[in-house]
């Protein structure tokens, strides 16, 4: 028999779909055909979607969303860091970035000032299964910490100043009022 196995665009979840605050469920087998296919299922969701530098299985309408990060901040789409269960080890510096979300209306200029570890050393397990011990900084380092606060259910919103925060929410308010 004929089996194909097409690759899918997974549906981001928005702002402030309360399945975004879920804590992904640690990877016990790497090798697990059902993991796979959510790994190809995110980085075609990530390639397809404009602009999009990285996704967590949290953002995704997924039951049960494992701990997987998927990330490209290259413009050509030929960087794919496949992350499985990252852990922060080392951090140093802070900064102020201005951050957006796939999450939080793209399309509509919102975004916050977040506050950060500049440089992190963090482990990981890539698609295959092998420890990955990288030290980031600039905006890779942004973006594994941005997408760990996603497999935790935090939303970068989470860290801005309660004066900020109410200035978000008040534009997401209106733009929902007009969907
Ligand atoms: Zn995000």
């Amino acid at each position: 028999m004929l089996y194909l196995n097409y690759m899918a665009i997974l549906e981001i979840l928005q702002y402030p779909d309360l399945r975004l605050r879920t804590k992904a469920t640690p990877v016990t087998d790497v090798k697990d055909p059902q993991i796979k296919k959510i790994i190809d299922d995110m980085f075609e969701t990530l390639y397809k979607t404009p602009n999009c530098a990285g996704l967590s299985a949290t953002q995704l309408n997924l039951q049960n969303p494992p701990r997987i990060t998927v990330i490209d901040e290259s413009s050509t789409n030929k960087q794919p860091f496949c992350l499985i269960n990252p852990v922060i080890t080392v951090t140093e510096g802070k900064s102020n970035y201005v951050e957006a979300c796939m999450s939080v209306y793209p399309d509509y200029n919102i975004s916050g000032k977040v506050a950060r570890p500049d440089r992190i050393t963090f482990t990981a397990l890539d698609r295959d299964g092998t420890l990955l011990e990288i030290a980031a900084e600039g905006f890779f380092s942004r973006c594994v910490q941005h997408e760990i606060d996603h497999l935790n259910g935090i939303i970068y919103l989470d860290h801005l100043s309660s004066l900020k925060r109410k200035m978000v929410d008040k534009k997401i308010k209106k733009i929902l009022l007009k969907m």
